[in-house]
């Protein structure tokens, strides 16, 4: 059968993640130090497994309200409310979901007509440009630059602005680039969206792990913002619960109803094992979220310094786990690089471009791995690099 003909339009256009490509190529070798995927290298803490197998033990095996329990959107929005300073209803305001992934692609849906357009920048987490391209929205580039330290400005997404934007996606601390923005700068983009009537889907994934500044700072926070804002977050990264699968959306009544829909529909509602987890994670997980927080400072710290002694141009990222050194003055793509460093050195890193196209001459490297690990990827790109040309 020819599958191609049978396969919609939408998703034939989308193409494969870069970041799986280019690990295709890792699996099976286990000579490799991997800095590629973004996950924490930590086992959830032990406290939160006990409170899922306890859940389990207690014969909690159903379904929930499409919503999620009440008891964790009750949590959730203590939480939120201490973390972000924004309080939010958890019986009309809240929606727990299977991760930020599926709180995006319903927030997306949820918003977007055929053709409207939405604003992201780059680079960014690979979901964002096929989300939006499967909810048949038309997806908007805003660079941003290195001079910036990657955080987007007012002024590039004014200039991106049409009749037809309605959404932008604001992700800080950011996936590659560990940007994280200035109040002023969430101030100027706000006054942009209120002028333009924008919603804002702004995905906190990382905010526990910002190490300068206050890491509840959003653009939740700014005049005229929580009315138009989608506040996405999740227990991936800081809780170290990629494999729990949660996160939540945090909106105004109407949008989460919106989003309910589809979620309900879809979905019916995320495991009842791992609300159970994210409960134990909100109301008692945080001095484990600041200790893992401690030893990701240290080890950005560490890998800052050695890449920059080797002569890999890297600033220091304000939040997430993730550097984003420069690697242009060798003449290499980024894609080239990757694969040399790869085949000569047994390291994998991410080729920028797999965050969009202006990642190109950049790489992408997640230190959520342990140190001595980290020691010897770090020696190893180093001496990859000593064998290179300068162009
Ligand atoms: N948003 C960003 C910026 C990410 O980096 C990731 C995962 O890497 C996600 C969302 C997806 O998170 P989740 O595991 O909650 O679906």
């Amino acid at each position: 059968m020819n599958y191609s003909d049978k396969i919609s339009d939408t998703v034939g256009s989308i193409p494969r993640s870069g970041i799986r490509d280019f690990f295709e190529l890792v699996i099976g070798r286990d000579d490799v130090i991997s800095l590629g995927v973004g996950e924490p290298d930590f086992k959830t803490p032990w406290h939160i497994r006990e409170a899922a197998i306890y859940s389990l033990e207690k014969g909690q095996t159903t379904y929930t309200s499409n919503l999620g329990l009440l008891s964790l959107r009750k949590s959730i929005s203590k939480y939120v409310s201490d973390f972000f300073k924004t309080d939010y209803d958890p019986k009309t305001e809240i929606l727990v979901t299977i991760g930020v992934s599926e709180a995006m692609d319903l927030a997306l849906r949820a918003l977007c007509n055929r053709d409207d357009e939405v604003i992201y920048h780059e680079p960014c987490y690979v979901s964002y440009s096929p989300s939006i391209v499967m909810a048949h929205a038309k997806p908007v580039v805003v660079e941003t630059k290195k001079e910036d330290n990657f955080a987007v400005q007012a002024e590039d997404i004014r200039k991106a602005i049409t009749p037809k934007s309605k959404v932008l996606i604001l992700n800080y601390p950011t996936n590659p680039t560990g940007a994280i923005a200035t109040k002023e700068e969430l101030e100027d983009i706000a006054k942009l969206c209120v002028e333009h009537d924008l919603i804002v889907l702004a995905d906190e994934i990382y905010s526990e792990l910002t190490y300068a500044g206050d890491p509840g700072l959003s653009i939740l926070q700014m005049p005229g913002m929580r009315e138009r804002t989608i506040l996405l977050h999740g227990f991936s990264k800081a809780f170290a619960m990629t494999g729990f699968r949660m996160g939540y959306a945090c909106a105004p009544p109407e949008l989460i109803e919106a989003m309910m829909k589809i979620h309900q529909y879809a979905a019916l509602c995320a495991p009842i094992t791992s609300q159970a987890a994210a409960i134990e994670a909100l109301e008692r997980g945080t001095p484990a979220v600041l200790e893992m927080k401690e030893s990701y400072e240290m080890r950005r710290n560490y890998v800052v310094k050695r890449l920059n002694e080797m002569g890999l141009d890297c600033h220091l990222p304000g939040g997430a786990f993730y550097v984003f050194p420069d690697i242009t003055r060798y003449g290499l793509t980024s894609h080239e690089f990757a694969l040399q460093l790869l085949e000569k050195e047994q390291v994998a890193a991410v080729p920028g471009t797999a965050f969009g196209a202006c990642g190109e001459g950049f790489l992408r490297c997640c230190y959520a791995t342990a140190f001595d690990q980290l020691e010897i990827a770090m020696d190893r790109m180093e001496r990859f690099v000593g064998t290179l040309k300068q162009a």
